[in-house]
């Protein structure tokens, strides 16, 4: 089965107001509609809005980074799924491993954040992956097995035409050293192994697997080759037009 591919970048807490309109604006100018390609990028929350109002008429999608697991209510700081879809995203980021490591986000509320998500319209892009540490060990599969029936226990087969998946090894990430594309494919047919054991081999084929940690214009077409690998997730190439853009290039 032919899956579409997914290009998603990563904003992190990266850009101001101007900086953001016209990194989605120089993105969108240049992007070209593709049936077989779908692009996306995810502000920090203050722009979504602004960000969404650029790109409007156009193919690029807008995410968010992050989402709290209610309709609304007294959760300071927070913001719902019903506000994002206002502020015109589309999808939102869950368990990266920013959010995994450094904010210490637990399984049982990242579980909640898919969800509610899921629930309320949103896409949901769910990211996986080991640390250094569970790679050296042996434990990638255990690690990414446990992730994905943990983030997504109570998530149906229908709801899994709204989630791509994430593969961004821990070790990947920001370091400039990314998978090679032979443990990219690994963990990628692992991943899918996994969800057809869950949902079946029709669900497991069609569900995009992004890969994502250092993903470049120089090592995107490589890494963009591999069977199981569905396209990027991008953090730093991302926040350059013209690195992004060579990245959704290496997709096409
Ligand atoms: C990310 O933030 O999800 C990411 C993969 O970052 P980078 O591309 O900078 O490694």
């Amino acid at each position: 089965m032919a899956r579409k591919k997914l290009i998603a970048g990563n904003w992190k807490m990266f850009t101001l107001s101007a900086g953001a309109a016209q990194l989605a604006k120089a993105v969108a100018d240049e992007l070209t509609a593709d049936e077989n390609l779908l692009v996306a990028v995810c502000p920090p929350f203050p722009w979504i809005a602004s960000v969404a109002a650029v790109v409007k008429g156009t193919p690029l999608l807008v995410g968010a980074q992050d989402v709290y697991p209610a309709k609304e209510g007294a959760f300071t700081g927070e913001v719902a799924p019903e506000m994002l879809l206002d502020a015109g995203a589309s999808y939102v980021i869950i368990g990266h491993s920013e959010r995994r490591h450094v904010i210490k986000e637990s399984d049982s509320l990242i579980n909640e954040k898919v969800k509610f998500s899921l629930a309320s319209g949103l896409k949901v892009i769910y990211c996986i992956g080991e640390t250094l540490a569970q790679r050296q060990a042996n434990e990638t599969n255990a690690v990414l097995e446990q992730q994905l029936s943990s983030g997504l226990a109570g998530v149906d087969a229908a709801g899994m035409a709204n989630v791509v998946i994430a593969y961004e090894p821990v070790w990947a990430i920001g370091t400039g050293v990314n998978a090679t594309t032979e443990q990219a494919q690994n963990a990628h047919a692992f991943v899918r192994s996994q969800l057809a054991k869950t949902y079946g081999e029709n669900v497991a084929q069609a569900v995009l697997i992004q890969y994502g940690g250092s993903v470049k214009p120089d090592n995107a077409k490589d890494l963009l080759s591999q069977p199981d690998v569905d396209g990027a997730l991008v953090g730093g190439a991302s926040l350059k037009a013209d690195s992004f853009l060579a990245i959704v290039r290496a997709a096409m």
